[in-house]
């Protein structure tokens, strides 16, 4: 399908040549594109600038390097990854940089993904300060991911976890029967358990506290795991009758103690949900071997800077940079080794005031020690500090340019926003100096405060003064600007869209009537996007207490659109998506607990598990409860809490647009109820490609199967049997109104509206998605293949399909990334409509046009990190925008004209 080639004379010209694209929607696409440029790819959302800039450019300069590397692999290569286009010359070899979908694994940290770990474990190694007799040891001894440097108790983890009698028992004045052992599955297996400890002639209706130690304790902690008779719904003395008279019980029953259950369950499970709910009976504490620095003993008794390489690793980086300052420099400011091992105690609290005073922001260098007071030192050493620190400290100022000096190095990826993540890899790359190579990158911006931009800016303007060439994905109307040639794409979205509509310098955008960039590229004045509303209430906070902020009290406006601003790490989504979240949710565990009305709704986990939040990274370990304050008022008004997050709306192919908001539920009923699936008596359940009878055996419903390649990662091929459809070939003998069950799969939601007209459960849902943008989507598009604007749109048009009570908190962490302006436009409409029907919506924004928009604005700040944390301003758009010491103020100034 593919003869793409490179030219000498494309390659003199200095621009890739992109001939007959048609990856995706792009409808035959010739482009020129220059090299050695900043090239913004402009259009709405679904319009193919992806599949241009990844699917095609980058996908085709991944398979040139494949296959130079792997001719082996061709044939496989070719089956799954060829972008389809007739030909791309000057094409350099490219690096990407993508906005993670999946969450990267919790051993990962900001020091492994950017490097930095491997430089200090080797400033350690050569250049720490070892007490005498402890042998000097490799740079891998000091990472907690090797045999020999793990921690022997938690195994490199940093906390252990066990469960008690009272992470089990939440209430002791309950009895067995009531579930006073929480932590036992609920349904079948509970009561299967109950009834075997009635067989073995425990009291399941005394309430747990009564019952002696032995058997409380026999009930949560036994090993063992008798098997015997069950008597369902028989009395402990009907039992003993029963046996006597040798009855034929119910079924034979093996026991489960309650913390093997737990335990197994938590490393077992394949179930992301299932590991969740027993993860909240286990309690985690610091391992006291380590105090969760994941590190031998061996490898913390060595020091730098008087700091043992876990403590180094929590400094935030802005603090490292201080601290390796002086060493860079070529000063030893180290303390003496003898001194020292005569005077442990003095050792541990000189080590303890140094890393608070670095800490606070200050350095190492005053107190420590003239550096001609340890001529144990050897030159060598000296010499290998300061190239070690030279080096780190190169690497740290990038990235704490690019706003990212908050963070430090053994902090988890799983808890950092994609928008840092890419950012972390970006600097990564800053740091590789190569040159020649073609980056693509993802909406750099996202996360990122109008403040922090700039950096952001000159960090690509770095890698194309390098010598390379910076394509971009991007939304943001001050990188469009600033860039050296536009490519904008459009007009619409899916079908209506894959046009080059204009690819120049961006001045000749103006031209371009087609363009929807056009309209905010230079017409900035501020349009009016809704009506603001006044608060009916207040939700107040007391006492935040959570990651950088102390103490703070906020107070969000009931009935409103409410943004919270602030510089990347200023303490936004600390506040939102941590402490507000947790703080109503609990409230509402406890009331919805409580009332015994029977409104589901009032209960907070379904709302959160119906959307999806089956994050098996979030299960990995039990959460601390680390946010303190409370609520001082305004519950009363909020009776239902949804988060409607980023993450994907399910981990794999098999779960889709269709599947997720409901509506291939009815249509399969539609399918069932046809004449031809009567006579063959096929009902709902034949129509899904989740159950065997009905889907394709070869491929399990999948429509492709993967191939596995050594040492590469492994690709997908259409199903040899199927050819993709997922159904066995007498389910797609039935057809509704003249279409197969998966040809409703292909249909997009636009031509899902026409067809399913006259059938209102169905047509609900897609004209809430048409409505929202999502025309253009498919409805069997697996959730693997929608970018996270695209999940977040289907989840907030999920909830816009309910019928709507009011009363309901709804919190969003960034709604616009991943969204063109006119697609803000859309959102902030659908927000609006939330809130007209009496709910309340927070969102944490960048996008000044949304911060205006809104009812109320909280900005945070000032800075990021420990600089951060407090409330800077609050009030209406007008009132924050002149507050003073707010870095978002003239921004917001701006937008609203
Ligand atoms: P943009 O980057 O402009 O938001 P995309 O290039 O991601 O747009 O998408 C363009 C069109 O291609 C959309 O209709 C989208 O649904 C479709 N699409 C995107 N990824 C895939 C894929 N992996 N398989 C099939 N269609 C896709
Ligand atoms: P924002 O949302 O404004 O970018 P955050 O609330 O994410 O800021 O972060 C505020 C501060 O709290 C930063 O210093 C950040 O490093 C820290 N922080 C945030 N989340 C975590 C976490 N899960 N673990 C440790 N520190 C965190
Ligand atoms: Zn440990
Ligand atoms: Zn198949």
């Amino acid at each position: 399908s593919s003869s793409a080639s490179a030219s000498d004379g494309a390659a003199r010209d200095g621009f890739v040549r992109v001939r007959g694209a048609r990856e995706h929607n792009l409808k035959h696409v010739d482009v020129d594109i220059p090299r050695d440029a900043l090239v913004v790819f402009t259009g709405i959302s679904g319009s193919g600038k992806s599949s241009l800039a990844f699917g095609t450019l980058f996908a085709e300069a991944q398979r040139r390097y494949l296959e130079s590397v792997a001719p082996y692999a061709r044939r496989l290569i070719d089956q799954a990854g060829v972008p389809d286009v007739d030909a791309i010359e000057g094409l350099p070899p490219a690096v990407a940089l993508q906005q993670q979908r999946g969450t990267p694994t919790a051993r990962s940290s900001v020091g492994s993904v950017t490097t930095l770990s491997s430089l200090l474990r080797m400033l350690y190694s050569r250049a720490g300060l070892y007490p005498a007799q402890q042998p000097m040891l490799y740079a891998e001894d000091f990472s907690p991911n090797t045999p020999q440097g793990a921690c022997p108790t938690c195994h490199g983890l940093g906390r252990v976890y066990e469960v008690t009698e009272a992470s089990m028992v939440p209430d002791p004045t309950l009895s067995i029967r009531e579930r006073a052992v929480a932590a036992w599955p609920t349904a079948w297996q509970g009561q299967n358990l109950r009834d075997i400890l009635t067989t073995l002639g425990h009291d399941v209706d005394l309430p747990w506290q009564r019952l002696p130690k032995k058997t409380r304790d026999w009930i949560l902690f036994t090993e063992e795991q008798p098997t015997v008779p069950v008597y369902a719904g028989f009395t402990r003395e009907e039992v003993r009758e029963a046996i006597r008279k040798k009855m034929t019980p119910s079924y034979m029953g093996t026991f489960t103690g309650a913390r093997r259950y737990v335990l197994q369950t938590f490393a077992k499970s394949q179930s992301a949900m299932m590991k969740k709910r027993v993860s909240q009976f286990m309690v985690g504490s610091l391992c006291p071997t380590c105090d969760g620095k994941r590190l031998t003993r061996a490898a913390l008794s060595v020091t730098f800077a008087d700091l043992d390489i876990g403590e180094m690793a929590r400094l935030p980086l802005s603090a490292l940079a201080a601290l390796l300052a002086p060493f860079a420099r070529g000063e030893m400011p180290a303390s003496d080794a003898q001194e020292d091992a005569h005077n442990t105690r003095d050792r541990a609290a000189h080590r303890r005031e140094t890393a608070r005073r670095v800490q606070a922001g200050g350095s190492a260098h005053a107190a420590a020690p003239d550096v001609r007071r340890t001529p144990q030192h050897s030159p060598e050493k000296v010499i290998a500090a300061q190239r070690l620190c030279a080096d780190l400290l190169g690497r740290v100022a990038t990235l704490t340019d690019l706003g990212l000096g908050y963070l430090a190095l053994d902090r988890a990826t799983p808890t950092l926003s994609p928008g840092e993540l890419q950012r972390l890899r970006l600097a990564t790359q800053l740091n590789s100096q190569l040159f020649g190579v073609v980056y693509v990158l993802d909406e750099p911006s996202a996360g990122l405060h109008p403040a922090d931009g700039e950096a952001l800016l000159a960090a690509l303007q770095r890698l194309k003064a390098a010598g390379n060439s910076v394509f971009v994905v991007e939304h943001d109307i001050a990188t469009m600007r600033r860039a050296d040639w536009l490519v904008d794409v459009g007009p619409g979205a899916g079908v209506h869209g894959g046009q080059v509509l204009y690819s120049g310098p961006p001045a000749g955008l103006a031209q371009i009537e087609a363009s929807q960039t056009r309209n905010y590229l230079f017409d900035s004045s501020p349009r009016a996007l809704r009506v603001r509303q006044k608060p009916i209430s207040w939700l107040t906070l007391e006492g935040v207490t959570r990651n950088n902020l102390r103490g703070v009290d906020a107070a969000f406006p009931i009935g409103c659109l409410t943004a919270v601003t602030g510089v990347s790490g200023s303490g936004k989504s600390s506040l939102v998506s941590q402490a507000l979240l947790q703080l109503v949710a609990a409230q509402l565990g406890t009331a919805a607990a409580g009332a015994e009305d029977g409104d589901d709704e009032a209960a907070p986990v379904p709302a959160l598990a119906a959307l999806g939040d089956d994050d098996p990274g979030a299960a990995e370990a039990p959460l601390a409860a680390a946010t303190t304050g409370r609520i001082a008022g305004g519950m009363a008004k909020i009776r239902r809490l949804v988060q409607v997050d980023q993450k994907p709306i399910g981990r794999t192919p098999r779960s889709n647009l269709a599947t997720y908001t409901g509506l291939f539920d009815v249509v399969r009923k539609l399918f069932a109820a046809t004449p031809e699936a009567r006579k063959r008596h096929f009902d709902a359940g034949r129509f899904s490609f989740n159950v065997a009878k009905g889907r394709c055996a070869t491929c399990e419903g999948e429509g492709f199967v993967s191939v596995e390649l050594l040492f590469l990662p492994s690709v997908y091929a259409p199903c040899p049997t199927c050819h993709g459809a997922r159904y066995n070939a007498a389910t797609l003998q039935v057809r509704w109104r003249g279409i197969h069950i998966a040809e409703v799969l292909d249909l997009t939601v636009d031509a899902a509206c026409d067809i399913f007209a006259e059938e209102p459960a169905v047509l609900r849902a897609l004209t809430v998605l048409r409505d929202i943008g999502l025309g253009y989507l498919r409805l069997g598009q697996p959730a693997t293949e929608l970018s996270g604007g695209e999940a977040q749109r289907i989840k907030l048009a999920t909830e816009l399909q309910r019928p709507q009570r009011g009363h309901t908190l709804y919190v969003l962490d960034e709604p616009t990334t991943g969204l063109h302006p006119a697609d803000v436009d859309r959102l902030v409409a659908q927000l609006d409509a939330l809130v007209r029907a009496g709910n309340t919506v927070v969102v944490v924004e960048h996008e000044m046009r949304v911060v205006a928009a809104s009812d109320w604005v909280i900005d945070v700040g000032p800075g990021a990190g420990d600089e951060g944390g407090r409330i800077v301003a609050s009030g209406t758009p007008a009132e924050v925008a002149t507050a003073p010491g707010s870095r978002t103020a003239p921004y917001l100034a701006e937008a609203l004209g």
